[in-house]
C-alpha cells in the first residue's frame, strides 16, 4: 500500500515512519478507533533537531547532527532510546519513536514514545570524541529530558557508557544534583538495574519459547538463525542456546558463519571478541548474510537493523517463524505476504519489548533508590512481555488476524481509551 505524500513534510516521508502510518491506519479499522483520535496518533508530537558541534582528536571541529522526537506522551513521560549510526536521519528517528509509542502502549507501560539519534557512525569516533560528542548531545536536548519528563537508554550504536555520561551532563546541568532517573541502561555502579544489557535479548528468548509453545513446539531442540550480534542477537543467541535451542547461523554486517548441529555459543562470542568478525569459526562454514534468509529454520530472529524483509524478498524467506529483535525488520506488506503462507511472525512490538521493559525497572529502582536482585527483575520481565504476548494472541485468534495487526490493535486501543480520558487541549 502507498500514500500520496505530494504534501507531506519531508521528515514524515521515510520508510519506516510510513509503514507505521498503515499500521495505524489498520489498527484503526480493526478496532474501531476514533478518527479524531487516529488523526493525532499519526503525528508526532515534537520534533527537535540541534547542532552538535565537537573537537576531534585532531584538534578540528566537527559538526553533527542529533534528533530527540517526542511522538506522544498520553501514557506517562516520552521513553526510548538513542542511536548512533550512519544513516539516521530525522524521517528514520520519527518511524523509531512512532514504535516506542506503540511498544510502551501494548506492554503496558507507564510511558509515552520518544527516539533520539546523531548521525555518526561511531566505529570512526575515540573514545574522548564519543564522549565530547554525548556530552554535547545531552546539553543541546537536556532542557527536554528529564526523569518525569523524557528518559532516554541506549540503542544502535550507543551503550551502558554512552548513558553514564549522558546522566553525568545532565546532572552538572542541574546544577550538579545526580539524577540517575533521566536515563536508563546505566552501569550498575551509578544506578543502572541488573539484568538490563541481556533484557532485550532474554525478552525475544521468553517471547522465542511462548511462541513455539502456542504453535505446539519447543524451543529445545529448534533450529534458529540470527541476524545481527549486537547487545540484542549475541545475548539472543545466549539464552536460546542456553534453553538447549540449535543456533545454526549468525550473521553481523559482514556475513557470518553455519553448522548445521548448532554453534557453540558462549565460544563464538568469544571469537567475536577477539575477531570483530563471526567469519573464520572454528567448525562453522561462513556463510553471506542473504543466505541466512533463505534458509530453512524454525525461527529466524533478525537483530539488526529496520527494513531488512520486504515485498521483494519476502518470498524466498525459509523460516517457519519470524521473531522480531529488532525494531521494524519485516514490513507490513511483507507480513501480510509471509502471514499468508503460515509464517508466524511476532512482531517488535512485543518481541523486542525487554529493554524498555528493564528500563521501566531500573526507571522506578531509580525513584525509589531501592535496588531489586536479578532473579525478581527477569521474574517480572517475564510476566510483563508474555502477558503482551497472550493479549496479542487472543486478539489475533479473535480478530482472524497476524500477530502485528493484532498487537498494534492493543497498542491503540490503549491509547484512544487514555486520550479521550484525557481529553484535547484547550477543549
Ligand atoms: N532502544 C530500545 C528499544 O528500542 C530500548 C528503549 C528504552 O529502554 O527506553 O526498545
Amino acid at each position: 500500500m502507498s500514500y500520496n505524500l505530494d504534501n507531506t513534510p519531508e521528515h514524515l516521508k521515510g520508510p519506516l515512519f510510513q509503514n507505521a502510518l498503515q499500521a495505524i491506519d489498520e489498527a484503526g479499522t480493526l478496532m474501531k478507533i476514533d478518527p479524531n483520535i487516529l488523526a493525532r496518533l499519526k503525528s508526532p508530537r515534537r520534533c527537535i533537531v540541534v547542532s552538535v558541534p565537537v573537537r576531534m582528536d585532531d584538534q578540528s571541529v566537527q559538526v553533527f547532527t542529533g534528533y530527540r522526537v517526542q511522538y506522544n506522551t498520553t501514557l506517562g513521560p516520552y521513553k526510548g532510546g538513542i542511536r548512533y549510526h550512519q544513516k539516521v536521519d530525522l524521517s528514520e528517528v520519527v518511524g523509531l519513536a512512532a514504535l516506542m509509542t506503540f511498544k510502551n502502549s501494548v506492554l503496558g507501560l507507564p510511558y509515552g514514545g520518544a527516539k533520539g539519534g546523531v548521525t555518526v557512525d561511531p566505529t570512526k569516533l575515540s573514545r574522548t570524541e564519543k564522549q565530547n560528542l554525548t556530552r554535547r548531545y545531552t546539553s543541546e536536548i537536556s532542557q527536554f529530558i528529564g526523569p518525569a519528563k523524557d528518559i532516554p537508554a541506549p540503542d544502535v550504536g550507543t551503550d551502558p557508557q554512552t548513558m553514564a555520561w549522558l546522566m553525568d551532563t545532565y546532572s552538572q546541568e542541574q546544577g550538579g544534583f545526580t539524577q540517575p532517573g533521566v536515563v536508563t541502561g546505566k552501569p550498575i555502579e551509578i544506578g543502572g538495574s541488573l539484568g538490563r544489557t541481556g533484557a532485550t535479548g532474554l525478552g525475544v528468548v521468553y517471547i522465542t519459547e511462548r511462541a513455539f509453545e502456542v504453535q505446539g513446539k519447543t524451543i529445545k531442540g529448534s533450529s534458529l538463525g540470527i541476524q545481527g550480534f549486537g547487545n540484542v542477537g549475541s545475548h539472543a543467541a545466549l539464552y536460546a542456546f542456553e534453553r538447549g535451542a540449535k543456533v545454526v547461523a549468525v550473521t553481523d554486517l559482514d556475513g557470518g558463519c553455519f553448522n548445521g548441529d548448532g554453534l557453540n555459543i558462549p565460544s563464538l562470542i568469544e571469537h567475536f571478541k577477539q575477531n570483530k568478525t563471526l567469519r573464520g569459526f572454528k567448525g562453522a562454514k561462513d556463510i553471506q548474510n542473504n543466505e541466512l534468509i533463505t534458509m530453512p529454520l524454525d525461527a529466524l530472529l533478525p537483530c539488526a537493523l529496520e527494513g531488512v524483509i520486504d515485498v521483494k524478498n519476502a518470498a524466498s524467506v525459509g523460516a517457519k517463524m519470524i521473531v522480531e529483535g529488532a525494531n521494524g525488520p519485516v514490513t507490513i506488506d511483507a507480513t501480510k505476504l509471509l502471514h499468508d503462507r503460515g509464517v508466524f511472525i511476532v512482531p517488535d512490538i512485543i518481541a523486542n519489548g525487554g529493554g524498555v521493559i528493564v528500563s521501566y525497572f531500573e526507571w522506578v529502582q531509580d525513584i525509589m533508590s531501592f535496588f531489586w536482585e536479578e532473579d525478581d527483575i527477569n521474574g517480572k520481565l517475564k510476566s510483563i512481555i508474555t502477558k503482551a504476548f497472550n493479549t496479542t494472541w487472543d486478539t489475533a485468534k479473535e480478530k482472524k488476524v497476524d500477530m502485528r495487526s493484532a498487537a498494534m490493535g492493543v497498542a491503540v486501543k490503549r491509547l484512544e481509551k487514555a486520550m479521550l480520558l484525557r481529553g484535547l487541549y484547550p477543549r
